[in-house]
């Protein structure tokens, strides 16, 4: 029996992860469930599972929780960070699922990673963020570390692993990260200026939360992807070529030396990598209708439009920059989260990621505070070009 913490359970991920989940009571038990502020979500998900405990992020919402479970006296309720940071590393948790959006995913995951826990990584901004301190931590406490991220996911089942999740890639000569493209493919920038958030939104294969569907609309996320295969496959970005593939069938390639190209196929769905994570190296029923090749029919291939998603653009740059990326991925937050309220257009998010670049000193953090002070710059920086409306002149 598994024991697993899933934290982000309220989200996409997590849901994802506790219908698989659903389908092994004989494998894995749910000992303890995470969310920000969603007590609704939660207490259906706390009466389904019955986890030792339940982490609400805001003490309002915990309150609630804990005043809604009253009758459940097996589920303890806390809030706040530092409880997760703590029970994440408890003994009687052996899998955490970290599915938090966000830089808010770090602390929890580096927590996890110390304790030499079996990390399911789906928030790729928390390995993004602090990137070399992130991969060292897992090492230093012995985790075994299972991209969820479907792409990063089907490298790591296109490649040999070692026992501890490492893969091997020393007959490896590129890896082909695919991207479907999101819902504006084949558009121009300027057809880009008006969209909405419910456009953006709108994924053509996949089913996520907001964040990550924009962060797939202005390519963000494949900037993302790009640093998160770096860390995790320790390879510089020319040994990773980005490919369009806007079926979203085949999930990324690995070719090797002798010209073999081995690919992942599967339907566009999260519960194949996160089965393939809560089994490895065995496999379960994740409950995912069989992909019919047949009436998939085609599968096509192109190169990025990096002029239309400029995105994409700035964080190949901003990979190169020691700090780069965790600036990248905290001015994208606020630039995310500013066009969600309508505060800024669509094609402001890669001005206000590129104003922070610029207004932020880089450097690389080698500690968790130096990976805080970073992200907490840059996201000040990134506030005041949207308060500014600088990125409202040009383009
Ligand atoms: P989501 O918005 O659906 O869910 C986010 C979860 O995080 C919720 O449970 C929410 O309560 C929790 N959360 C948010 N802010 C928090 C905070 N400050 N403190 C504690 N908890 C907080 O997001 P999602 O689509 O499930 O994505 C989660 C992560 O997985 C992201 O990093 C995303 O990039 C990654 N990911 C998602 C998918 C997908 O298909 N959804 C695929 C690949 C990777
Ligand atoms: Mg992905």
């Amino acid at each position: 029996m598994r024991r697993i913490a899933v934290l982000g359970a309220t989200g996409s991920i997590g849901r994802s992860t506790l219908d698989v989940i659903q389908r092994h009571p004989d494998r894995y038990q749910v000992t303890l469930l995470s969310a920000h502020r969603s007590v609704d979500d939660m207490e259906v998900l706390c009466r389904a599972h019955q986890p030792t405990h339940a982490v609400m992020g805001d003490p309002d919402a915990a309150a609630a929780l804990a005043e809604r479970l009253t009758d459940l006296s097996a589920v303890t309720v806390e809030s706040g960070a530092a409880f997760l940071d703590d029970l994440v590393a408890e003994p009687n948790v052996d899998s955490v699922v970290a599915g938090i959006v966000g830089f808010a995913g770090l602390r929890p995951t580096l927590s996890a990673a110390r304790a030499g826990k079996t990390i399911l990584l789906a928030n790729k901004e928390a390995l993004v963020s602090a990137g070399g301190l992130f991969m060292e931590t897992v090492r230093q406490g012995g985790a075994t570390l299972l991209p969820v991220d479907s792409e990063h996911n089907a490298m790591h089942q296109c490649l040999p692993v070692a026992s501890d999740g490492r893969p091997d890639m020393v007959d490896v000569e590129k890896i082909i990260l695919t991207a479907s493209g999101g819902p504006f493919r084949g558009r121009s920038r300027s057809s880009l200026d008006a969209v909405t958030p419910a456009e953006a939104c709108a994924h053509p294969n996949w089913s996520m939360g907001q964040k990550i569907s924009v962060d797939s609309a202005t390519l963000a996320n494949k900037g993302l992807e790009l640093a998160e295969a770096c860390w995790l496959f320790d390879r510089s970005p020319d040994e990773i070529e980005i490919v369009v593939h806007p079926q979203s069938i085949v999930h990324s390639m690995i070719r090797y030396r002798d010209g073999s190209v081995l690919a992942q196929l599967g339907q566009p769905d999260m519960r194949t990598p996160i089965a393939y994570c809560l089994a490895w190296p065995e496999r379960v029923d994740a409950g995912v209708e069989a992909l019919d090749i047949v009436s998939a029919g085609r599968l096509d291939f192109e190169a990025p439009d990096l002029e239309a998603f400029p995105c994409l653009a700035l964080a190949q740059w901003a990979i190169s920059q020691p700090g780069g990326m965790c600036v990248f991925s905290a001015a994208n937050e606020i630039a995310v989260a500013a066009f969600l309220s309508g505060e800024i257009r669509f094609t402001d998010i890669h001005k206000v990621i590129d104003a922070a670049l610029k207004a932020t000193d880089l450097a690389e953090p080698d500690s968790l505070d130096a990976v805080q002070a970073l992200d907490q710059k840059a996201r000040e920086a990134a506030q005041e070009s949207i308060a500014s409306g600088l990125t409202r002149s040009g383009s």
